[in-house]
């Protein structure tokens, strides 16, 4: 199997290669050159998240230096739990996938642990120097951070918008130290965006720090989080004799670009709803329309506050005349009034709790068409809510408990570094720790 770009499909390399460079040199983003049928009947087979991930993604590691070490990339890196409950209460059937059982309590952590057991694994890795600049709005910074953490060969270096993020996301960002660095930037999301961006552009900074990037364009962030939609769409399948649909909370559109991969490898999934919140590019799209990016608006649901979604390219790719998607993927915007009146609302009728994220798809699931209503929905939780807890808690009005590893978390100290917006400065600080 070989990875093409999205701008020019006659360059293609192997999956090490595509992981270890995230960006093709096109400016286009990795994909697989083809989406290989997989076989349900073996994966539905399979006892455990990491067997079932290693037979989905054999064939996209067939012939290469990957192959024979996946078996122990998936085993390391998905050993936390992604159980899918019910919701009894529900008038029609209604299930949540949670997938915030891993070390930073968000799905983040599915797509970073593995990339990082990926890349542990590849030849002459741990003889170059590797640096791995990101710049993050919340989650996908700690979730980078804590998946990197204590492995000698590489330096992480995190950037974040000083204020801009959640107490406690702070604390995941910035309770590291060793071979993480926290940089807490005078500046928004986007300044800190454009800082990363211009030590990428700097041809001797990039030789120097051998610089990486882990955000979701790094296609061994996609591949994994087919996994999940994998295992739930088959379990579900067979309990309830039917495929299930998904209602996926979207910003950048990387976890639900997994979910119709894996839709398109044969899993039993019906029909995919992306929630956004005000930020509506890709429902303006979706419903038909040109695509047209925009400035970010912040939310209440700030880890999906995205104008220009760069996996858009990624879709196209698969179907550039939205042929094969019409029919079956659906969008729908939501506000930060109908994100609390959800919040509020939801806790009351069923007794959860969501995160300001993953109520945009809980909204959703109330506004569905009644044409729609007969079969089993999947609301994908893709936060825990105590990680928001300054906007959840007044809303539900009771303290939430915080899980185990998100506790742990909160308990270490805080090793972060200041600096203002300016290029200067993050040179000095990237040079500092060579
Ligand atoms: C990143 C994130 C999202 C958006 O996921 P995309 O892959 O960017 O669409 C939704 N919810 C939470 C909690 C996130 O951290």
């Amino acid at each position: 199997m070989q990875f093409q770009s999205t701008r020019d499909a006659s360059h293609r390399v192997t999956l090490a290669a595509a992981l270890r460079r995230g960006l093709a040199p096109d400016g286009g983003l990795y994909v697989p050159e083809r989406l290989p049928p997989a076989e349900p009947e073996r994966l539905a087979a399979a006892r455990t998240m990491p067997e079932l991930a290693l037979h989905l993604l054999s064939p996209f590691a067939a012939g290469d230096v990957l192959e024979s070490a996946l078996a122990s990339v998936t085993a390391e890196a998905l050993d936390f739990p992604a159980p899918v409950t019910d919701i009894d209460q529900a008038s029609t059937r209604l299930s949540v996938l949670e997938l915030f059982h891993g070390p930073t309590a968000a799905f983040k952590d599915f797509g970073a642990r593995f990339l990082a057991a990926a890349l542990e694994r590849l030849p002459r890795m741990k003889s170059e120097r590797r640096t791995i600049l990101v710049a993050t709005s919340g989650d996908t910074g700690g979730a980078v951070a804590a998946a990197f953490h204590g492995r000698p060969w590489v330096q992480v270096v995190v950037l974040y918008p000083r204020g801009l993020v959640s107490a406690r996301q702070r604390q995941q960002l910035a309770c590291w130290g060793g071979n993480v660095r926290t940089l807490s930037v005078a500046g928004t999301f986007d300044d800190c965006q454009a800082l990363v961006k211009g030590a990428f552009a700097d041809p001797a900074i990039v030789q120097e720090l051998g610089l990486s990037s882990a955000n979701s364009i790094n296609v061994g962030r996609l591949l994994p989080q087919m996994i999940y939609y994998a295992a739930t769409s088959l379990a579900l399948a067979k309990r309830d004799g039917g495929p299930p649909g998904f209602i996926i909370p979207t910003g950048n559109l990387g976890n639900a670009l997994a979910c119709i991969w894996a839709r398109q490898m044969g899993m039993p999934i019906a029909d995919i709803v992306l929630a956004t919140n005000a930020n509506r590019t890709v429902v303006d799209y979706v419903e038909g329309g040109e695509w047209q990016p925009r400035p970010s608006i912040a939310t209440l649901a700030s880890a999906m506050d995205v104008g220009n979604p760069s996996n858009l390219e990624r879709l196209r790719w698969l179907d550039p005349d939205r042929a094969a998607l019409r029919g079956h993927l659906d969008a729908c915007a939501v506000s930060d009034a109908e994100i609390r009146e959800t919040i509020g609302r939801d806790w009351r009728e069923w007794g959860r709790a969501w995160c300001p994220h993953t109520a945009t798809a809980a909204w959703v699931y109330r506004r569905l068409p009644a044409v729609r209503d007969g079969g089993r929905w999947v609301i994908v939780a893709t936060a825990h809510p105590a990680k928001f807890e300054e906007i959840v808690e007044p809303l539900v009005g009771t303290t939430l408990p915080v899980p185990q590893s998100l506790a742990e978390i909160l308990a270490r100290p805080l090793f972060e570094r200041q600096i203002a917006a300016r290029p200067e400065e993050l040179h000095e600080a990237l040079l500092e720790h060579r």
